[in-house]
């Protein structure tokens, strides 16, 4: 038998040439095996916008804690146990927290989480809470305690790990890569959710990088999508109380608002917005149509499309990635709790044939 690897192999090793890494940070790494996440083909979104286009779902709520922020985290927990850190912080809709707690986890570094009260997925919190960070939940909205975040940072010797933390970034354009890896060229539209806006910033840079480094031929235009009550760059102003069913994505003023703004422009893309019915009209289409589960922030990104496909916006026989960012599970509350979920029964076969509808 060949020997097994003994590491895991995850983002950084496997782009280090396009990484800022130095060979101390090697030697650093703590990884998860991120990354190298599936793209998958969706014949039943092109066949209900009726539109012969190739649309593919980079499911990144494969990625070890469910979400892409793996991919930025591995990249910033490494830098701060390279730089001698101790200890993380960071402001959380739910999904930065279960990553930064668990890679904080493996690393043997403190963990520290500000969460909006009353506003995070379970399956989130649990993943924080599970991997010994310290939750505590601010009686405000993300954007407070982002604040509340940078202020601590500042003052007291801890790595800041929110997307304003440039390996975040960093680590979060691989995404790009391995789509371009994977369809042998950068796709002509890519589609993806804006929250705090580092993610588009991220796929933005790593397809401008690859196209330089000649690895793809060309730019795709990029199509960021904000939930209707939390749509400060379609508005063009803060929102002051975010609202929408998306939790990941309710923000009201994110930290790489401009960086967004320059990938829509560059890109000759666009930013718009989604109404939360049309975030979970596409929730659902994936998951009962495509058999992807991801949570309702990811499903922004396909409602995006969906709503730009009604307009006529997109060219027969175009590529078309969509990002999905987490995993339904994140949400278990949000996904029981249509009318249609849950019946239940007596264990006599009459009732559950009658449930079944098939009577003869
Ligand atoms: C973080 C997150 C987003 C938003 O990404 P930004 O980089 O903040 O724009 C969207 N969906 C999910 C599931 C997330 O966890």
């Amino acid at each position: 038998m060949k020997k097994p690897k003994e590491r895991s192999i995850g983002i950084i090793e496997r782009y280090q040439k396009f990484l800022p890494v130095t060979k101390k940070t090697l030697e650093c790494i703590i990884s998860l095996n991120e990354g190298n996440t599936p793209l998958i083909l969706s014949e039943a979104l092109s066949k209900h916008i009726g539109l012969n286009v190739r649309i593919y779902y980079k499911f990144e709520g494969l990625n070890p804690t469910g979400s892409f922020k793996d991919r930025g985290m591995t990249f910033a927990v490494t830098k701060a146990i390279e730089e001698g850190r101790k200890a993380v912080m960071c402001a959380s809709t739910g999904n930065t927290s279960a990553s930064a707690a668990a890679y904080a986890a493996r690393a043997g570094l403190k963990c520290f989480v500000l969460v909006p009260e009353g506003n995070v997925a379970k399956g989130k919190l649990s993943q924080a809470f599970r991997h010994g960070a310290q939750v505590v939940m601010v009686k405000g909205n993300f954007d407070e305690a982002l604040e509340l975040v940078k202020e601590i940072t500042a003052k007291y010797p801890i790595q800041l790990v929110n997307s304003l933390n440039p390996y975040r970034i960093e680590g979060q354009k691989t995404a790009s890569f391995e789509i371009c890896d994977a369809l042998g060229d950068a796709p002509d539209y890519h589609v993806i959710p804006v929250g705090n806006a580092g993610n588009i910033t991220a796929y933005w840079k790593g397809y401008k990088e690859y196209f330089k480094a000649q690895k793809s031929s060309q730019l795709p235009k990029m199509l960021g999508f904000q939930a209707a009550g939390a749509a400060p760059i379609v508005h063009g102003h803060p929102i002051k109380a975010p609202e929408t069913v998306a939790t990941a994505i309710r923000i009201g003023n994110p930290a790489s608002w401009k960086q967004a703004e320059q990938a829509r422009d560059e890109s000759n893309g666009l930013i718009d917005m989604v109404t939360d019915d049309e975030i979970i009209a596409a929730y659902r289409f994936l998951a009962e149509h495509d058999g992807v589960f991801c949570e309702p922030a990811s499903a922004a990104s396909v409602a995006g499309l969906i709503k730009l496909a009604q307009k006529k916006y997109f060219k027969e026989e175009t590529t078309i990635v969509c990002t999905l960012t987490g995993h339904g599970l994140k949400d278990p509350d949000l996904a029981l709790s249509f009318d249609d979920s849950i019946v239940s029964a007596e264990p006599k076969i009459e009732e559950i044939i009658k449930i079944m509808d098939m009577e003869t």
